[in-house]
């Protein structure tokens, strides 16, 4: 059975919109992100935010 209390989470560049990492939240976790990673399609570090289906 599937663990109910972690969401999926996606990681959007704000640059593209293009969701490119994934990470599991603990359910009620009132926290934003907003992480510099990689963005494979702008080829350099942007801003990723969270975004929700
Ligand atoms: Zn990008």
């Amino acid at each position: 059975m599937a663990v109910k209390t972690r969401n999926l989470i996606k990681l959007r560049c704000e640059n593209c919109q293009r969701v490119n990492y994934y990470y599991w939240k603990k359910k009620g976790a009132e926290y934003k992100l907003n992480l510099k990673k990689y963005c494979p399609n702008c080829r350099k570090h942007t801003n990723h935010k969270e975004a929700r289906k």
